[in-house]
């Protein structure tokens, strides 16, 4: 993916968080807390990886399987990172692209269900200028041929229920 494309992506959701307030005061920070030695962790967006190549914080696994017709790649961490670089899917958790005939929709995570407190009130329970903003990264995202590749492929395969579940997201 281009990786201008990517950065911008990731600046918009940079400032914005799914409640006003820190969610995390709700839940203990569900979503970075999987359990020790399990292979939870958040799916990479294409190029994403190369962030990361020096963080020590952070592990990067290929993952049994293609997404957009690329290798998919996980990130994992103990818990905790520099806010600034936290990945896309942690800034866009618990929001997922549903991807239609018609164009895309923004809706829950279905793997949030079970995680995230939020879940349970819908989108109109999150702040609004967060759904904006998470809105216009997945517009940024569509257009790129490997972006948009990729949202197709992470769409099929959470309507099959293949991918792992992600974590992260404050
Ligand atoms: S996004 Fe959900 S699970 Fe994550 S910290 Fe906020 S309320 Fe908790
Ligand atoms: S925001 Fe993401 S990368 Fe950071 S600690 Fe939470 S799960 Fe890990």
């Amino acid at each position: 993916m281009d990786m201008e494309r990517l950065v911008q992506a990731r600046a918009l959701l940079e400032d914005v968080t799914p409640l006003r307030s820190d969610c995390g005061r709700l839940c203990g920070g569900a979503c970075c807390q999987g359990e020790r030695g399990d292979a939870h962790g958040m799916l990479l967006f294409p190029g994403e990886a190369a962030l990361y190549v020096s963080a020590a914080w952070a592990q990067v696994t290929p993952l049994p399987y293609a997404l957009g017709g690329a290798p998919a790649l996980l990130l994992t961490c103990d818990g905790a990172c520099p806010r600034a670089q936290r990945p896309l899917a942690c800034r866009l958790f618990p929001l997922f692209c549903r991807m239609r005939e018609t164009g895309m929709d923004i809706v829950l995570d279905p793997r949030a269900r079970g995680v995230c407190p939020l879940f349970l009130y819908g989108l109109q329970g999150l702040s609004q200028d967060f759904v904006q903003a998470a809105r216009a990264a997945y517009s940024l995202l569509m257009q790129d041929d490997e972006g948009r590749a990729f949202l197709q492929g992470l769409s099929d395969a959470c309507s099959l229920g293949v991918t792992r579940p992600a974590r992260g997201a404050r």
